[in-house]
């Protein structure tokens, strides 16, 4: 895939865009907390909108439709690095499944729902970029997904 400069704020404002029918119709509301001098990052643009619609998708999964609940989507500049957090108010991650999340095929959805590939997918694209992607979760508050990508030089 084509790498270029990607500014990461406005992949963020396309990727909600387009999550936002499914979104609304969970009841579900995503907030955007972007750094304004937020650095540029080399990167292919399709492929990080993949990885972005992955965690907002699982966001929006994790979340009780008839109770509601947010996704929030914050950047900031890091020592070299832009970091991207996803957090939502969902049923979080018990610690067992915790550390399969990344796993191809893991999947905790009924047969039919999850494949168990989106976030191996979105692990690999991440570390092809030389970037880093973690998540930390507390069951019945939510889980938040850390994501750092070199920032460009110059
Ligand atoms: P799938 O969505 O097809 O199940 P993923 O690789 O995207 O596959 O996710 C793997 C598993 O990680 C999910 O089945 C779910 O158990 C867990 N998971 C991922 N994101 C979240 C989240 N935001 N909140 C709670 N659990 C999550
Ligand atoms: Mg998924």
């Amino acid at each position: 895939p084509r790498q270029q400069e990607v500014n990461m704020n406005e992949l963020i404002g396309e990727v909600v865009d387009l999550s936002s029918q499914r979104a609304k119709y969970a009841n579900v509301k995503v907030h955007q907390v972007l750094d304004d001098n937020l650095n540029l990052i080399q990167a292919s643009p399709s492929e990080l909108q993949q990885v972005l619609l992955n965690l907002i998708n699982n966001a929006i999964d994790a979340i009780d439709h008839k109770q509601g609940g947010e996704v929030t989507i914050s950047t900031e500049n890091g020592d070299g690095v832009v970091n991207i957090h996803v957090a939502d108010t969902g049923q979080g991650i018990p610690d067992a499944v915790l550390k399969r999340v990344f796993d191809p095929f893991f999947t905790t959805k009924p047969v039919g729902k999850g494949t168990g590939l989106g976030l191996s997918i979105c692990y690999g694209i991440i570390e092809k970029m030389g970037g880093k992607i973690s998540v930390n979760s507390s069951v019945g508050v939510g889980a938040t997904f850390h994501i750092s990508l070199p920032a460009s030089r110059g």
